[in-house]
């Protein structure tokens, strides 16, 4: 057992982590511990840094914590596989690198809440702006060009792309600049969490310029199994590291676990549903029922064609290939391994009822899965599609006292009604795209769903059977005011407690519609200034797109 002293205890080096460890390290009077449950992100590592290897960690233990939900009870029954970064960088090292900050009315709606009226866009854009560097958009009022994330856009060159452009104008749908600008609604190339060819995870865009900080120590292999309180005071954090367990002090823990892990961690601590904490033996220091509630993520499916013209990306995937294109990835920073093959896609609103985009689009010229697997076979492209802010909720619940052991996960995927009515609206308005003249000389077909799946029922059937989690589990120890929240918006402390914040994707309210990295980067920036009590920028009341203006 050894004890030790720090400012700020972060739990997790993932995407938030990587960030906080940034931004509260650089005043040399704070001292500054990060523990990491998985290893580091070695720079050899090519399975983290070549963009296109992106489906190889997934389902490696090496870098994954490999969840699985219990069984889905609208989904057949089905577990579904979800993937959760296990290394330093967390999620960022393993992920898709497609860079989404949500609609802007998102961030409106988060802000609905009395007590976080501090959260809406005009609070949030300083600091989307703050941490980006966007290559594409040096001059204009929405994005940053100084920050550590350096984001390149999409070159969208293969002719599938240009397609798919042409169809969604076919189609009655409008281009936009950027998605991230000042309209989301449309059909754009997407910026990507890459530069020069290379992932450019949290944790190299973060915490590796930093990392000689002698205030700045950074312990990876070290997994946190409970949060150690005085009374009402958070004093520091037990972990386990090759075999030892150890016991850190600190005046401030921050949980940067994870969606999953946090909630985890907080229940394993004490801090949840005393009933549900007391049926397994656990002391409540605190009881917060909200804590691994409001689960929400995002179920995709892929609709795909063949192709008759041999012009997608499917030589690429191709065994005998992969070695040369290792090759000139590795002395080039080029080739089919420098992309992450998310190149652009687009949101649209499905029904005249919701107020901004409710679906999300991802066009690949490439009939594959996420995970690399079954592939179609042949020339393909496909489109990854599912609502966006789907009114279903879940859970994270702890079996056990042994943090080892994985949390029960529900997702309650199609359980509503408005969730069932949208997934019809996107297998519709896909089909409408890609059905479109645009790609009359390309398409041989839809290979899936395919040609059985016709009415409302059909198509329910087959995203039940097909969908999967578009990886992105957020909200389960939301900021607010009412009895279920769990953080307080203005210091992402855990209620009633001192000493003790989470800030990862936890702490959102409602998930936002596009990928969740960019808003969790986001929290994290907004985060440090809360933890270190800084001026907050002034508020930035830019005007952005609304359909119904207000
Ligand atoms: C395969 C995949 C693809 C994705 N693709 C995209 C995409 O293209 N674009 C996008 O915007 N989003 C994408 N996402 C989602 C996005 O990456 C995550 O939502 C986001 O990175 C989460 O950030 P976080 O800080 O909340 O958690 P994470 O980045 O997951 O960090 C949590 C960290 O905490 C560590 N940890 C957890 N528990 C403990 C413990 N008890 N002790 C010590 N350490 C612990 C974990 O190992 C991890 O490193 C993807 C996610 C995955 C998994």
């Amino acid at each position: 057992m050894t004890l030790q002293q720090y400012d700020f205890i972060i739990v997790g080096g993932g995407s938030a982590g990587c960030a906080l460890a940034a931004r509260l390290s650089a005043d040399p009077a704070h001292r500054v511990l990060v523990l990491e449950a998985g290893r580091p992100d070695y720079p050899w590592d090519v399975f983290i840094h070549m963009p296109a290897a992106l489906t190889f960690p997934i389902g490696s233990r090496f870098y994954d914590w490999k969840y699985e939900s219990e069984p889905e009870p609208f989904m057949n029954g089905r577990k579904i596989y979800h993937a959760r970064g296990k290394v330093l960088g967390g999620s960022s090292s393993i992920n898709g690198m497609i860079f989404q900050r949500g609609n802007p009315l998102d961030y409106e709606r988060w802000a609905a809440d009395p007590g976080m009226k501090d959260w809406d866009y005009a609070h949030c854009l300083p600091y989307f702006k703050r941490m980006e560097n966007c290559l594409a958009d040096r001059e204009g009022t929405f994005r940053g060009d100084q920050g550590p994330l350096v984001l390149e856009r999409g070159p969208v060159t293969n002719p599938l792309f240009a397609a798919f452009f042409e169809a969604v104008q076919q189609a009655g749908y409008p281009l936009t600049d950027d998605v991230n600008g000042y309209r989301q609604e449309g059909f754009a190339a997407f910026d990507r969490n890459l530069h020069r060819g290379r992932r450019l995870s949290a944790a190299r865009a973060y915490l590796h310029p930093v990392k000689d900080r002698p205030n700045l120590a950074v312990r990876t292999r070290a997994l946190v199994s409970r949060v150690l309180f005085e009374g009402r005071r958070a004093v520091g954090v037990e972990y386990s590291q090759g075999g030892t367990t150890h016991r850190v002090s600190g005046g401030r823990v921050i949980l940067s676990g994870g969606a999953i892990n946090s909630p985890q961690l907080l229940q394993l601590s004490g801090v949840g549903n005393a009933a549900e904490l007391g049926a397994l033996g656990i002391r409540t220091v605190q009881h917060l029922p909200g804590v691994g509630e409001n689960l929400q993520d995002h179920l995709e499916v892929y609709v795909q064609h063949a192709c008759r013209q041999p012009v997608s990306m499917q030589p690429a995937m191709k065994m005998w290939r992969r070695p040369l294109i290792g090759a000139q990835w590795l002395f080039l920073r080029k080739g089919p391994g420098a992309t992450n093959h998310f190149e652009g896609g687009g949101f649209v609103r499905s029904n005249e009822e919701v107020a901004y985009p409710n679906l999300m689009f991802h066009f690949l010229p490439l009939a594959v899965r996420y995970d690399g697997s079954a592939p179609a076979g042949g020339h393909g492209y496909q489109v990854h599609i599912g609502p966006m802010y789907s009114d279903a909720r879940g859970s994270v619940k702890i079996r056990s006292r042994d943090p080892r052991e994985h949390p029960a996960l529900r997702f309650n995927y199609l359980s509503t009604d408005q969730d069932r009515r949208e997934w019809v609206e996107a297998i519709r308005v896909t089909r409408k795209i890609l059905g479109q003249d645009a790609f009359a000389g390309f398409s041989d077909g839809e290979i899936s769903p395919g040609p059985g799946v016709e009415t409302d029922e059909q198509i329910l059937e087959w995203v039940a059977k097909d969908g999967e989690t578009a990886l992105h589990p957020s909200c389960t120890a939301r900021m607010g005011t009412d009895e279920m929240s769990v953080l307080d918006p203005t210091t992402m402390a855990v209620h009633g407690l001192e000493g003790l914040h989470v800030v990862d994707a936890s702490a959102m309210p409602y998930v936002t519609n596009g990928n969740i990295y960019a808003p969790v980067m986001m929290l994290a920036e907004k985060a440090a200034d809360l933890l270190l009590g800084n001026t907050p920028p002034e508020p930035d009341t830019a005007e952005f797109y609304r359909h119904h203006q207000v």
